[in-house]
């Protein structure tokens, strides 16, 4: 088990008090595992999404903090993966000082599935074309392909028994998806993808951005919306999307911005380290 200095667990502690000044709590981690994990299979779900089964032994005891659980994925395309030091809190400290011949690339994404039995977890990546190293090493990962793991953790966290809303783009579906599992509650689910192509079997509110802006569809379904008081709001996808909701539960519908989860998940033209 890795052993983190004083001032890193300060240093995290104190921006977890900062962002709960700002945000609803998320599920948070004392322990960040790293290891590295091997493709067993490659699922092409459809012309947009690939599902890819991982393995590694310690995905039997590797316990999830909440459904949306996500992680650090490491990669190394055409080179050979070699992972960063596992002693400090914040990954991207560790990978800064790694050489940079060395240094592999490190995007997040989502746990769809984990079956700690088999010592597996399934990943829906959304493959769109070569533009940065998530998505290059997904279009081209097949069975035996190794990469890194580095955990999360996980930022779904309603109230019991509150009024939920939920929102969120194609990158954020395997996170909802894994959210309507396992609730129970009824709740306001909106999901905003770039056209019909992307729609799957989940009965939610379906809108189609076409040539338009991420946040251009689901901002005013959102907002023209009867709904009853949201006590807790979860805004996930593009950053656009995610802070155009949140803006809008604020400064609209009144909604205590400490009851609001946002996450910009990528950002239209910039990398998400
Ligand atoms: C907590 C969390 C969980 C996530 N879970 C998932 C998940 O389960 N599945 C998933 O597919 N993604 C998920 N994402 C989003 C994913 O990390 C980003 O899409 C990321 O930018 C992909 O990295 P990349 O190397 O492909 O592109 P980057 O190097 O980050 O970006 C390169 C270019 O591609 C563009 N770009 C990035 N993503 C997209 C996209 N989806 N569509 C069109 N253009 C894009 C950027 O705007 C940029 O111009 C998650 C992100 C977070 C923070």
């Amino acid at each position: 088990m890795p052993h983190y200095s004083a001032f890193d667990r300060f240093t995290i502690k104190a921006a977890t008090k900062a962002a709960e000044l700002v945000m609803a709590p998320a599920n948070r981690r004392e322990v960040f595992d790293q290891f590295v994990m091997t493709v067993t299979a490659v699922t092409e779900l459809s012309e947009h999404m690939r599902r890819i089964t991982f393995h590694a032994p310690e995905f039997t005891s590797f316990e999830l903090t909440g459904p949306d659980e996500y992680f650090g994925l490491l990669t190394a395309s055409g080179r050979e993966l070699v992972m960063p030091a596992d002693d400090r809190i914040n990954v991207r400290t560790s990978l800064r000082a790694m050489a940079e011949d060395v240094r592999p690339d490190l995007r997040w994404y989502t746990i769809r599935a984990h079956r700690p039995p088999a010592g597996e977890i399934d990943v829906d990546f959304v493959v769109h074309g070569d533009a940065g190293p998530g998505t290059r090493w997904a279009r081209l990962a097949i069975a035996g392909d190794k990469a890194g793991f580095r955990a999360g953790g996980s930022a779904y966290r309603p109230p019991t028994s509150s009024s939920v809303l939920l929102a969120a783009d194609e990158t954020a579906l395997p996170a909802l998806s894994a959210i309507l599992e396992v609730e129970t509650r009824p709740m306001h689910v909106f999901v905003e993808v770039p056209d019909e192509s992307y729609r799957v079997d989940l009965d939610v509110e379906w809108v189609f951005r076409r040539s338009g802006a991420p946040g251009s569809a689901v901002l005013p379904a959102i907002q023209g919306k009867a709904l009853p008081t949201v006590e807790y709001a979860w805004a996930c996808g593009e950053s656009a999307l995610a802070t155009g909701v949140r803006r809008h539960l604020v400064k609209e519908r009144g909604v205590d911005r400490k009851a609001i989860m946002f996450s910009g998940y990528w950002k239209v033209g910039s990398a998400r380290m």
